[in-house]
């Protein structure tokens, strides 16, 4: 049979390639971002208790009405505005469920959408499998912040929506108020979409306060802001994230997820809204990873990997130039099988696979993990 591929182009995502070379060659997996720590005990105790008491059949379509009421009061506490339970929240199968419904509901063949290189692999493919065209707008060379000038550059009558990603994956950069507001100046009386891709949401370092687009009144009525469970309490396997979206947007969105996941495991969103009761189980999350990325940074301190400052999520970039001038692919295959350590080459997150002799490196680990993968590391 002849298959005429939607994706030609597409092949393995790079997660999964890294984790099967780590786990064929033994060595430590810092590449796919994953904690390789547990999860609460009392988290996994409600799963449990709410699977006992026989909430084992669908939950309604947009989640279980106590988890969309605690995700309410938690945007509340955390941004000072309340989404509306019923008709502005859904509960989705991860981040990446709520990505692939959104883009799906709101974007036609032949419409582009902005995205920021570099970017999280995912969104050029699902945007592609619309028939539209992703438009990489460079994020800044020095600190991966955004060129607001060059994002309005690419701004045509195509332009349905922009996607921004704070804290950023790959490079562990974060959105400012300022960012927020020229957010808003360039989208203000136009009808692009926003969506906001802020599943690391609780993981800013050193004092500084996510800059959710949910804050602004005038972006979040563009907007669509996807977060994660999976992310916050350290349980990517269990696949649970949420969208929060205007009352006309998410009707849209709830149109494709209702025929895509349909519902999200019962048990787990009972379980996740007794959790988030207690706001210290989301605050605790970032000194614990800051405590972790300055545990790594110290240990790696005598190496020649040279850091890139990251303000949030659970990734690190390393300069190896001092080391190398093979290719990042290339080296960071050599550094799995031979020294014993997986990592993430930089360049698969751009547009042009450009190559910048810069890794990242997932410190969501045992301090155990991290010091034997260090020390791998420093003998180079
Ligand atoms: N988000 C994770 C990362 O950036 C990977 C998720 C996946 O493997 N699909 O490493």
């Amino acid at each position: 049979m002849q298959i005429n591929s939607k994706l030609p182009n597409v092949g393995t995502t790079i997660f999964s390639i890294m984790s099967k070379m780590a786990n064929d060659h033994g060595a430590i997996n810092l590449a796919q971002g994953f904690p390789d720590f547990p999860v609460s005990p009392q988290l996994i105790d409600r799963v449990h208790h709410y699977m006992k008491q026989g909430f084992n059949q669908y939950a309604p379509m947009p989640g279980v009405p106590v988890l969309r009421k605690a995700i309410a009061d938690k945007t509340e506490r955390c941004y000072g505005w309340r989404p509306n339970e019923d008709q502005e929240i859904t509960v989705t199968c991860g981040a990446i469920e709520a990505i692939n419904s959104t883009i799906s509901a709101l974007i036609h063949a032949g419409d582009e959408v902005i995205i920021m290189d570099p970017a999280y692999d995912a969104y050029e493919p699902i945007i592609n499998l619309q028939g539209a065209k992703a438009i990489g707008v460079p994020l800044r060379k020095t600190d991966y912040s955004i060129d607001w000038q060059a994002v309005e550059s690419k701004i045509t009558d195509r332009t349905k929506m922009i996607m921004i990603n704070s804290p950023h994956n790959p490079s562990g950069a974060i959105i400012s108020a300022d960012d927020l507001r020229n957010l808003e100046m360039l989208t203000s009386g136009t009808d692009i979409f926003i969506l906001s891709d802020e599943v690391y949401e609780h993981i800013l370092f050193d004092g500084d306060l996510h800059q959710s687009v949910l804050r602004s009144e005038e972006l979040r009525n563009r907007s669509i802001v996807t977060s994660s469970f999976g992310k916050t309490f350290h349980a990517t396997g269990w696949r649970m994230g949420y969208l929060v979206a205007p009352t006309g947007i998410m009707a849209e969105v709830r149109k494709v997820h209702q025929y895509n996941t349909f519902t999200i495991h019962t048990a787990t969103q009972y379980a996740i809204a007794d959790y988030l009761a207690d706001a210290s189980n989301y605050e605790s999350v970032a000194p614990m990873y800051q405590q972790k990325r300055d545990f790594f940074l110290n240990k790696m301190a005598s190496s020649k990997f040279k850091p890139i400052p990251a303000k949030g999520t659970y990734f690190q970039l390393m300069d190896f130039s001092a080391i190398s001038d093979t290719g990042d692919v290339e080296f960071s295959e050599w550094m799995t099988k031979e020294i014993g350590v997986a990592t993430i080459p930089m360049s698969v997150f751009y547009q042009d696979k450009q190559d910048n002799k810069v890794l990242r490196f997932c410190f969501a680990k045992d301090e155990e993990t991290l010091a034997a993968a260090a020390e791998k590391l420093c003998a180079l």
